[in-house]
C-alpha cells in the first residue's frame, strides 16, 4: 500500500492547500479553521483526479481505503453511520476545482438515504413528506449524474404523476405520493441499468466520487476551461460532507449573501433567502426569495452570527467574499465563502474603498483587478440583463457595444450616420475607401478579416465596436441581406454587435452608457505612480489625438500618415501622386498633397503640444490605395463600349496601365514602407517639410509646440535607413534655416521585419530611436498574411491548440519576442541613448505589455481607447516583476 495521501479531513485542511484540495475544499477548511461554524467532512485531492485521469479511470494504489478511512473518521465524528437505520448519516459529495467553475461540474446532495434509512430520517425531521422528497431527489440526482440517466425518464414519471393527482407544483404532492414515485423512480432507475442500480449507499458514494471525477472531462467543462484560459490537467478535488437540511421546517432557512453589492460595489448587505427550502428551490426559482434584511426578524440569532460572520470572512481574505449558507433548525451552518465574482465598476469602487479601509495595499488593489474590467468601463456595453441569443460569432476586434439599423454601404452609412440614424456598417471587409462609412457607424461587422485587419485596426483607433471575420455569415451586396443559418438581417434590421465578446445579435438590445468615473480615474492615477513604461497612443487626427491625450496618452508613438489620405476626397490625389509617371508630374501630384499633410499635423500638434509625437513617414500597401485593377479594366471597357470621348478614355487607359505596372502579387511584401520613399525621394522629402511647416505654426500660433520624430517604416537595411535620414534631415534643416529656427528632430526607424531585428546594431548606427512594429514582425517572423489569418487555419490551429493565443493579439513570446529582445541589446549596444518604443496592435495588449516592461522597452504605443488598460498593464507589469 502506498502511503501517499489523498483524502484529508476538513479540520486539517486550510486556505493555503487550495491547490490539493480546490477552492471549495480549501475555502470551508479554511473556514473551520477560524472558527466559523461548517459542516463536517472530509476532501479527496486534486492529485487523485488527475491520477484517475493518467490511469484512465482507474483509481490510484491507496486511494479505495484512504476514502473509506475518512468515512469512517466522519462517521465517528458525528456518531452517525451511512446506511444506518437508526442514525443515519447523510453526505453531499460536490466537485471543488482549484480555479471556480460554477454549474461546471456535478454534485450529489443527499446520498445516504435509502430503504433502510428514510423512516429514521423522517422520524429525526418529524416530518414523512421531507424526507420521501430527499429520497425521490436523491435518486433523480444519483441516477442523472453517476449513472447517467436521461433526466426526462424521471421528470416524465413526475409530470405524471402531478397528472393523475391533478396538481400543478411538486410542492402539492404529499409524503404518499411521492413514496410512490420513489417506488417508480427505482424500478425505472434498474430497468435503465439492466437491473444493475446500486442501493448500497456505501457502494453509491464511491460511484459518486468516480462520477465527480469524470464530470471534469465532461463537455460543458472543457468549454468553459478554454473560454477562460483554465488548464485541462488541474482536475478537481472531490468533496464529502455531512449533509445539512434548510428545509426542516420554519427554523431553517437557506441562502446566498454578498459582503458588499457585487454590482455597485457599495457596502451594503446584499444576499436572499428562502425560510424552510434547499439550495436548489433558490436556484430553480420556483419561490422568491426575500430581501437577507428581512431574516433578521425571522431568525435572528442565525441572523446576527451570519452578519459577524461575513464580516469576518472579509476581513480574514481582505475581498469581497461571496457565501452559501443554510440554517438548519436555527443553527448556522456556512457551505462556501469565496472571492465575489463582481461587474467592472463594482471590481474598482470594492478596491477603492478596501484601501481607504486600510485593508489593502494601493499595489494589491491593482493586482486585483483585471485589466479587461478596466476596458468594460471605457465603452458602451449591453445591459447583462437581457436573455437574446447571439446569431454568430466573430472576433472581438473593438470594444464595446453597438446597436443600430444594418447598412452594407459605406456611402450609405456616412450619410445617415451624418442625419442622425444609428447604423451599423457590415462589410465583407472594410477598405480605406469605407473610412467615411465607418467613422459614422455605431459599429462594424465584418465576414472576413483578423485583429490587424484594417476594419479591426481602423475602428479601435476609433473607439468604434468591431466584430470582425465572423463565423458563417454571407453578405449579399445586391440583395442587401445578411444571412446566418436560418437568420436573415435585411438593410435597416436592427443588429447589436458585441465587440468585446465578438457576439451580433439580431435585434436591437439595451445598452449602459460608459463609466469613467471617479473610482475608474483613481485607480489609474495609483498605476500611473508605479509604472515604469510610457504610455503613448498611435493617433492620426486631431480627434482622436485629443480623445487619447484625455485618456492619458504621454504622446503619439504612431501616426501613420497614410491614414491621413483614406476617404473620397483625399484619395485622388494620393492617386496621382502613386501613379505620376514623370518626376514632374510627381511634383505636381506632391505639391497638392504638402498642405493637406500640413493642416492634419498642425490638429495634431495643437492637440499634443508639450509632448512627443511620432510621426511615420508613408507606408502604404499600394494596393490600398489605388483603384482596383478588374475594376478598372471593366470603367475602361465601359468607355470603350459608350464610345466616351478621347480625353477622358485616355486618362481612364493611362491610369489603367499604371495600375496594372504597380500591380502587386504579394501588396504586403511589395512596394511598402521606406521602398517607396526610395523610388520617389520627393515623397519623403515633402512629408518632413509639411511636418517643420506644421511645428513651425503651431509654435507660432499656440506658443508651444510638440517633440518631434520623424519614423522611417520597413526598413531590413542600414542603407536604407541612411539614405531616408539623410533625405529627411536635409529638408529638416532647409525648412528650419528658412524659418530661421532652431527644433531638435529625432529620426528614427519601424524594426517590423525580422532582418531589421538582426541587424539592428548596424541601423542603430543612423537612428535615434527604434520603434517595434509588431504586426508586420509578426506576420514576417511566422509567414502569417495578417488580414487573411484568422479567417484561415490561424483559428483552427488555435481551436486545436496548435497554438495557445493568437500571435497577432498577443506577441508571441518565444518567436518574435525573442527578436525584439535581440534587437533592444543589438540597438543599445550601438547606441546607448536610443529610445524604445513599440506601436504594432500588442502595445494595447496587457501580457504583451508585461513582455515589453520585462525586455526594458521605454514606452508602448496603442490606440487611445486602450490607453488607460495599457497604464495599468504596465503598473501590474512592475508589481508582478517585484513579486
Ligand atoms: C506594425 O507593423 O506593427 C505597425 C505598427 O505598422 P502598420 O500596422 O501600420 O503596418
Ligand atoms: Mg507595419
Amino acid at each position: 500500500m502506498t502511503d501517499h495521501r489523498y483524502v484529508y479531513d476538513l479540520s486539517e485542511g486550510s486556505a493555503e492547500m487550495k491547490p490539493l484540495l480546490g477552492g471549495k475544499g480549501a475555502g470551508v477548511a479554511e473556514m473551520m479553521r477560524v472558527g466559523v461554524p461548517v459542516p463536517d467532512g472530509f476532501t479527496i485531492t486534486t492529485e487523485a483526479c488527475v491520477e484517475t485521469m493518467k490511469r484512465q479511470g482507474e483509481w490510484p494504489e491507496g486511494l479505495d481505503e484512504q476514502a473509506w478511512e475518512g468515512l469512517q473518521r466522519l462517521e465517528e465524528r458525528t456518531g452517525r453511520k451511512l446506511g444506518d437505520p437508526d442514525k443515519p448519516l447523510l453526505v453531499s459529495v460536490r466537485s471543488g476545482a482549484v480555479i471556480s467553475m460554477p454549474g461546471m461540474m456535478d454534485t450529489i446532495l443527499n446520498l445516504g438515504i435509502s430503504d433502510e434509512t428514510v423512516e429514521a430520517i423522517a422520524r429525526e425531521a418529524d416530518n414523512e413528506r421531507f424526507a420521501w422528497d430527499c429520497y425521490r431527489r436523491f435518486i433523480q440526482m444519483y441516477g442523472e449524474v453517476v449513472e447517467g440517466i436521461d433526466a426526462h425518464v424521471y421528470e416524465d414519471a413526475l409530470t405524471a404523476l402531478k397528472e393523475s393527482e391533478g396538481v400543478e407544483s411538486d410542492t402539492d404532492l404529499t409524503a404518499e405520493d411521492l413514496k410512490g414515485l420513489v417506488d417508480t423512480f427505482k424500478k425505472l432507475s434498474n430497468e435503465k441499468l439492466g437491473g444493475n442500480w446500486t442501493t448500497d449507499p456505501r457502494e453509491q458514494l464511491m460511484r459518486a466520487v468516480d462520477a465527480v471525477f469524470r464530470s471534469w472531462l465532461n463537455p460543458r467543462a472543457f468549454v468553459y476551461r478554454k473560454a477562460n484560459k483554465i488548464s485541462d490537467d488541474l482536475g478537481t478535488a472531490v468533496n464529502v460532507m455531512q449533509m445539512v437540511f434548510g428545509n426542516r421546517g420554519d427554523s431553517s432557512a437557506t441562502g446566498v449573501c454578498f459582503t458588499r453589492n457585487p454590482a455597485t460595489g457599495a457596502n451594503e448587505l446584499y444576499g436572499e433567502f428562502l425560510q424552510n427550502a434547499q439550495g436548489e428551490d433558490v436556484v430553480a426559482g420556483i419561490r422568491t426569495p426575500k430581501p437577507l434584511a428581512e431574516m433578521e426578524e425571522i431568525l435572528p440569532e442565525a441572523y446576527q452570527q451570519l452578519t459577524a460572520t461575513m464580516k469576518k470572512m472579509e476581513a480574514h481574505y481582505r475581498d469581497m467574499q461571496d457565501m452559501e449558507f443554510t440554517v438548519e433548525n436555527g443553527k448556522l451552518y456556512l457551505l462556501q465563502t469565496r472571492n465575489g465574482k463582481r461587474t467592472a465598476a463594482a471590481a474598482l469602487k470594492v478596491a477603492r474603498d478596501l484601501v481607504d479601509e486600510g485593508v489593502i495595499t494601493k499595489e494589491e488593489a491593482l493586482l486585483r483587478i483585471e485589466p479587461g474590467q478596466l476596458d468594460q468601463l471605457l465603452h458602451e456595453a449591453i445591459d447583462p440583463s437581457h436573455s437574446e441569443k447571439p446569431v454568430t460569432e466573430g472576433l472581438p476586434a473593438s470594444p464595446g457595444a453597438a446597436v443600430g439599423e444594418a447598412v452594407f454601404d459605406a456611402d450609405l452609412a456616412a450619410e445617415r450616420g451624418a442625419a442622425g440614424d444609428k447604423v451599423v456598417l457590415i462589410r465583407f471587409e472594410t477598405t480605406p475607401d469605407d473610412i467615411h462609412g465607418v467613422l459614422q457607424s455605431q459599429g462594424v461587422l465584418t465576414a472576413h478579416g483578423g485583429m490587424t485587419s484594417h476594419a479591426a485596426v481602423v475602428a479601435r483607433g476609433m473607439g468604434k465596436p468591431c466584430v470582425a471575420g465572423a463565423r458563417g455569415i454571407k453578405i449579399d451586396y445586391e440583395a442587401k441581406t445578411l444571412t446566418i443559418g436560418q437568420t436573415v438581417i435585411h438593410e435597416g434590421d436592427p443588429i447589436t454587435l458585441d465587440g468585446s465578446t465578438g457576439e451580433v445579435y439580431a435585434s436591437a438590445l439595451p445598452l449602459i452608457p460608459p463609466q469613467i468615473n471617479e473610482d475608474f480615474q483613481e485607480v489609474l492615477s495609483w498605476a500611473d505612480a508605479v509604472r515604469r513604461l510610457g504610455v503613448e497612443a498611435n493617433a492620426d487626427n486631431a480627434t482622436d489625438a485629443a480623445k487619447a491625450r484625455e485618456l492619458g496618452a504621454e504622446g503619439i508613438g504612431l501616426c501613420r500618415t497614410e491614414h491621413m489620405f483614406f476617404g473620397p476626397d483625399r484619395l485622388p490625389a494620393m492617386h496621382e501622386m502613386i501613379t505620376a509617371e514623370t518626376p514632374e508630374e510627381r511634383k505636381t501630384a506632391v505639391d497638392k498633397i504638402l498642405p493637406m499633410q500640413q493642416s492634419d499635423f498642425e490638429g495634431i500638434f495643437t492637440a499634443m503640444k508639450g509632448l512627443p509625437v511620432t510621426v511615420r513617414l508613408l507606408d502604404p500597401p499600394l494596393h490600398e490605395f489605388l483603384p482596383n485593377l478588374v475594376e478598372q479594366s471593366l470603367k475602361v471597357q465601359e468607355l470603350e463600349l459608350k464610345g466616351a470621348g478621347a480625353g477622358e478614355l485616355d486618362k481612364e487607359r493611362r491610369l489603367l496601365a499604371q495600375v496594372k505596372k504597380l500591380h502587386e502579387q504579394n501588396p504586403m511584401l511589395g512596394t511598402r514602407g521606406c521602398r517607396l520613399g526610395m523610388l520617389y525621394p520627393e515623397i519623403p522629402d515633402m512629408q518632413a517639410r509639411a511636418i517643420i511647416r506644421a511645428v513651425m505654426a503651431v509654435l507660432e500660433r499656440e506658443g508651444e509646440t510638440v517633440e518631434i520624430n520623424i519614423m522611417i517604416p520597413l526598413v531590413f537595411n542600414p542603407t536604407e535607413l541612411e539614405t531616408q535620414r539623410r533625405i529627411v534631415a536635409d529638408a529638416v534643416a532647409d525648412e528650419l534655416s528658412k524659418a530661421g529656427k532652431e527644433v531638435e528632430v529625432r529620426i528614427g526607424t519601424m524594426i517590423e521585419l525580422p532582418r531589421a531585428a538582426l541587424v539592428a546594431d548596424k541601423i542603430a548606427e543612423h537612428a535615434d530611436f527604434f520603434s517595434f512594429g509588431t504586426n508586420d514582425l509578426t506576420q514576417t517572423t511566422l509567414g502569417i498574411s495578417r488580414d487573411d489569418a484568422e479567417n484561415g487555419f490561424l483559428t483552427e490551429y488555435l481551436q486545436t491548440k496548435v497554438l495557445k493565443v493568437n500571435p497577432f493579439a498577443s506577441i508571441d513570446v518565444d518567436g518574435v519576442g525573442q527578436l525584439v529582445a535581440g534587437a533592444v541589446e543589438k540597438g543599445r549596444r550601438t547606441n546607448p541613448k536610443l529610445g524604445l518604443g513599440i506601436c504594432g496592435e500588442h502595445g494595447g495588449d496587457p501580457d504583451s505589455i508585461h513582455f515589453f516592461h520585462e525586455v526594458g522597452l521605454d514606452y508602448v504605443s496603442c490606440s487611445p481607447f486602450r490607453v488607460p488598460v495599457a497604464r495599468f498593464a504596465a503598473a501590474q507589469a512592475v508589481l508582478r516583476a517585484t513579486k
